[in-house]
C-alpha cells in the first residue's frame, strides 16, 4: 500500500484527512507516526507557497509522498488581514478571544456589506520525483459582531456563514468539514492524487 505523510502535528487535521481520503488505497501517517520532527520556516508570501515549502521540505527528508496545508482568515475590509499571519496575529500566545475581539473592533466602522471574509486553505502534495501538486479551498462568510459558538478553534466564533445562519463555531465538526476550506481543498487534492497514484 502507498504511504502518504501529512505534515502536521494537529490531531484534528489528521482525523479530517483520514475521513476524506478514507476510500483511497493509501496509508496516511502523521509526522509523529512517521517518526519525523522538523521545524520548517514558513517564509512564503501566499498560503500556497507555504504549503509547498512544508511539503517539499518533508518529502526531501523522507523520500515519501508528503501532503502539507496552510490556512488562514482573509478579511476584505482590512486588506485581507490576518491572512498568512493568522496563527501569528497579535502573537502566537495571545488568546483567540483577544484576537477575535481585536478584529471585531477593527471593523467597527465597516458597513454590513463590507464585513465579507473567507477562510482559505492551500494543500500541497510533494512527490519524491520532485513533482508538486496544489489545491486551494475556501469558505465565504462575514465577520460577526460578537463571538458565538463553542466548537471549532481559532477564528471560528467570529466567522459567520450566511448560508447556515450561524458561525462555524456553532456547526458540528461533521457539518463544518463538509463545507470548510480545508475539506474543500482536501477533496480537490484527493481527485488529483487519484489521477496520479
Ligand atoms: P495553520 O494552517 O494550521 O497554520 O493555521 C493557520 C491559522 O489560521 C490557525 O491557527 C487559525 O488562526 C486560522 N484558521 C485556519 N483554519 C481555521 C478554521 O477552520 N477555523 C478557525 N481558524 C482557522
Amino acid at each position: 500500500m502507498k504511504k502518504i505523510i501529512f505534515a502536521t502535528g494537529n490531531e484534528n487535521k489528521m482525523k479530517e484527512i483520514r475521513q476524506i481520503m478514507g476510500d483511497m488505497d493509501v496509508e496516511i501517517l502523521s509526522m509523529k507516526e512517521a517518526g519525523i520532527s522538523a521545524d520548517i520556516v514558513e517564509d512564503g508570501k501566499t498560503f500556497e507557497e507555504n504549503a509547498v515549502i512544508k511539503a517539499k521540505a518533508i518529502a526531501d527528508l523522507t523520500k515519501e509522498i508528503v501532503l502539507a496545508d496552510d490556512s488562514g482568515l482573509e478579511i476584505d475590509y482590512i486588506n485581507k488581514e490576518p491572512g498568512i499571519y493568522s496563527a501569528r496575529y497579535m502573537g502566537e500566545d495571545t488568546s483567540y478571544h483577544i484576537k477575535n475581539q481585536n478584529l471585531i473592533d477593527r471593523l467597527k466602522d465597516a458597513k454590513e456589506e463590507e464585513r465579507t471574509a473567507r477562510f482559505v486553505c492551500a494543500i500541497a502534495a510533494a512527490f519524491p520525483d520532485g513533482e508538486v501538486l496544489t489545491t486551494i479551498g475556501t469558505i465565504e462568510g462575514t465577520i460577526a459582531y460578537e463571538e458565538k459558538g463553542e466548537n471549532g478553534f481559532g477564528y471560528d466564533p467570529i466567522f459567520y456563514v450566511p448560508e447556515f445562519g450561524c458561525t462555524t463555531a456553532e456547526l458540528s465538526e461533521e457539518a463544518k468539514n463538509k463545507v470548510s476550506h480545508r475539506g474543500n481543498a482536501l477533496r480537490a487534492m484527493k481527485e488529483k492524487l487519484k489521477a496520479k497514484i
